[in-house]
This record gives C-alpha cells, sequence and structure tokens, in this order.
C-alpha cells in the first residue's frame, strides 16, 4: 500500500476541488487499503473531513486519535447516538426517526448533536424524499433553537455521476438547489452543502458547493472507464496484490487443471501455484480470465480460481517458487491494473479492491 499515492491523490483532488473541502470516504477499511493509515495520509496532504459508512468506523478513527470532523452517514434505530455525540462525530438523518433519536440522545446528554440532514433528490437509496423535507427542515430547526442540535450539513449522493451527461445529474442537482433553499427558508444554516462523490469531483465543478466526498480516487482508481483511466485523471493506484508463487511444475499435455478441469494443457507445459484464492477476495468470477503479471508477462488464471489458490499456465517459460505473480498495482511496472481485474470478474474496481480478505498481509510504503 502507498500511501504517498494517497497523499499525492488527495491533492490532485483538491486541485480538482478548488475552493472546496475535501472530506476523504474511509469507509470499508479505506476500501481495502487500511482506513486508519490512509486516513493518516489524507489528514496529511489536507482533507479537513473523513466519511464513515457506519459509526463504528467512525469510532475506530478517534480511538486513533483522529481528532478532526468525521461525518458518519449510516444509521439504524438504536444506535450509538450518544457515543457518536460524545466523540464529537457529524451524525446523518435521512428521516423523522433518526432526528428523533439524536434529539434523545443530545437531551440526555446535555450537549448538541451536529447533524448533517440528507435529501433523497434521486438515487432512490438513503435521504429523505422531496415530500417528507419540509416537516425534516421544520423539527431540525426546532432542535436548533432548543440547542439540541446544530444543522452543519445538507446533503446528498448521486446516482449516475460516473455515466457524464446522464440527465439524472441536472435532476439531482436541481433537486438539491431546491432542497437547501428549503432548509434556508426554515432558518438553518448548515456550514457545508455536499453531493459530489469522486466522479463529480472529478468531472461536475458545479456539484462542489462547499466540500466534496471522493472514496475511491483517493486510493488512486478512475471511478468508471467512461470518466477516464486513473493516469489521464492524475490518479496513482496505491494497492498492489502480490504473492510468491508457491510451485511451479512441468506437466504433459491434456492434464486438467483446477477443480471441474474446466482448464486442459494444450501441451506440454510450466504451471504455477498462485497461493491466493477466493478467500483473499481474487473473483472467482474471473476463473479462466483474470490477469496475472508472471516471470515478466501477463498470464491468464488457468481453470477455477479456488477458495486459497489458483494456477497460471506459463506455456513455454520458466519460473520459481519464490517467484512474485503481481494480480494488480499501478501499472507501470507491467503488472495489471485493479480496473483490468474489474473487466475480467465483471465488475468495478471498487468491489476488487475493496473485497481483498484479512488473511493477505497488509504492507505499508511512504
Ligand atoms: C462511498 C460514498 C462516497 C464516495 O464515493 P466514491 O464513488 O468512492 O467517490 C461518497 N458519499 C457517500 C454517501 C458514499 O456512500
Amino acid at each position: 500500500m502507498d500511501l504517498d499515492a494517497v497523499r499525492a491523490n488527495i491533492r490532485t483532488l483538491r486541485g480538482y476541488a478548488r475552493g472546496a473541502e475535501v472530506m476523504a470516504v474511509v469507509k470499508a477499511d479505506g476500501y481495502g487499503h487500511g482506513g486508519l493509515p490512509c486516513a493518516r495520509a489524507a489528514r496529511e496532504a489536507g482533507a479537513s473531513w473523513l466519511g464513515t459508512a457506519t459509526p463504528e468506523e467512525a469510532f475506530a478513527l478517534r480511538a486513533a486519535g483522529d481528532t478532526g470532523r468525521i461525518l458518519c452517514w449510516l444509521w439504524t434505530p438504536g444506535g450509538p447516538w450518544a457515543r457518536a455525540i460524545a466523540e464529537d462525530v457529524d451524525v446523518s438523518a435521512s428521516g423523522h426517526w433518526a432526528l428523533t433519536e439524536i434529539v434523545e440522545a443530545a437531551r440526555a446528554l446535555g450537549r448538541p448533536a451536529r447533524v448533517h440532514l440528507k435529501a433523497d433528490t434521486g438515487l432512490g437509496r438513503n435521504g429523505c424524499q422531496p415530500a417528507d423535507w419540509p416537516e425534516l427542515v421544520a423539527a431540525a430547526r426546532a432542535a436548533e433553537a432548543e440547542g439540541a442540535i446544530r444543522v452543519t450539513g445538507v446533503w446528498s449522493h448521486f446516482a449516475c455521476a460516473d455515466e457524464p451527461g446522464h440527465p439524472s445529474i441536472a435532476a439531482q442537482l436541481t433537486a438539491f438547489r431546491a432542497a437547501v433553499a428549503e432548509a434556508e427558508r426554515a432558518g438553518l444554516t448548515p456550514e457545508v452543502r455536499h453531493h459530489a462523490n469522486s466522479p463529480a469531483t472529478l468531472t461536475l465543478p458545479d456539484a462542489h458547493f462547499d466540500l466534496v466526498r471522493p472514496g475511491i480516487s483517493i486510493y488512486g482508481l478512475a471511478p468508471s472507464p467512461e470518466v477516464g483511466v486513473a493516469a489521464d485523471l492524475g490518479l496513482r493506484p496505491a494497492m498492489t496484490l502480490r504473492a510468491s508463487l508457491a510451485l511451479v511444475k512441468r506437466v504433459p499435455p491434456g492434464h486438467g487443471v483446477s477443480y471441474g478441469h474446466h482448464y486442459r494443457t494444450a501441451g506440454d507445459t510450466t504451471l504455477a501455484l498462485v497461493p491466493i484464492g477466493y478467500a483473499d477476495g481474487v473473483p472467482r468470477h474471473a476463473s479462466d480470465r483474470g490477469p496475472v503479471l508472471v516471470a515478466g508477462a501477463w498470464r491468464t488464471v488457468a481453470g477455477r480460481v479456488a477458495m486459497d489458490q489458483f494456477v497460471v499456465d506459463l506455456g513455454g517459460d520458466t519460473a520459481s517458487a519464490g517467484d512474485p505473480a503481481t494480480l494488480f498495482g499501478p501499472g507501470d511496472a507491467g503488472e495489471p491494473t485493479a480496473e483490468d481485474w474489474a473487466r475480467a470478474a465483471g465488475t468495478i474496481a471498487y468491489e476488487i479492491v475493496t473485497r481483498v480478505g484479512g488473511r493477505v498481509p497488509r504492507v505499508y510504503r511512504g
């Protein structure tokens, strides 16, 4: 894991954001890169906010000594609101139930909660529908007047920002401006209005408002092929996934390889065993397709990816046990990228890096 790359990406994103502040999204263990080290690197490079999905992720940042602003947005009834308030974590409310629980917790604690009200501007996932927004805003204003909360943010999230030009983008921005205007009419004065994920940070200055919330791009990956490739966007992938060959052996023609014998050797050949499998996040869907750099060339997974290992066919080439097999990295040493694996597995690079399992040791540099 290249923390210098994370720092450089944050600086690049600050350039895209111009005046807007940057919230580094470090949910899901920093998209598999290590939430704490990446958060630290992001802070060093000027991220004034950190973003997490779950409260536990936010508390882990506090426990590691982070004292800056943190927003945590994925809550369920009975969640640890009091702890979040006590630990100075900004919380999000997408509906009346959440605001009610926040206000109760803040009253009991005798300390105001910092709340971001989330509007559903069209994503259809979390967030408050326009029909319910005036009531949520009015209740928040009343709680603010009482001193139980301070509305620090009004925010929303895109559905299709990774498809530049998609008609939903403009519609969501219009809905967001209306939601902000409604909140202001009700007397709320949020510190930050925010709507932009990575693709919007990279392609849509109109969506930057006061704060942008990039996730995947801080780890150096492009959000989608439509948005561009990492290098052209000025981003550098931070994660390299590598294993040491566990065995190299000669086999005769027609030899079946791995479970189900979906691959058979075409002739006399050399097989190399890569000791990493789907339990480590290598997608089983990439069986017979995933690219791996071994002995100076791209090889393809031969047969099925198993739980702990897979095989590549080196053809006429040779290698030795202990030689490196690089599944993906920044790409500049000739290795495939997470985007290449996403294509091979029919998924997105987000899933490739996020699913790398806990059994894989993380090594940090920078
Ligand atoms: C994950 C997430 C982000 C970051 O999205 P990227 O596409 O990775 O930049 C931003 N905001 C919210 C609400 C998210 O859930």
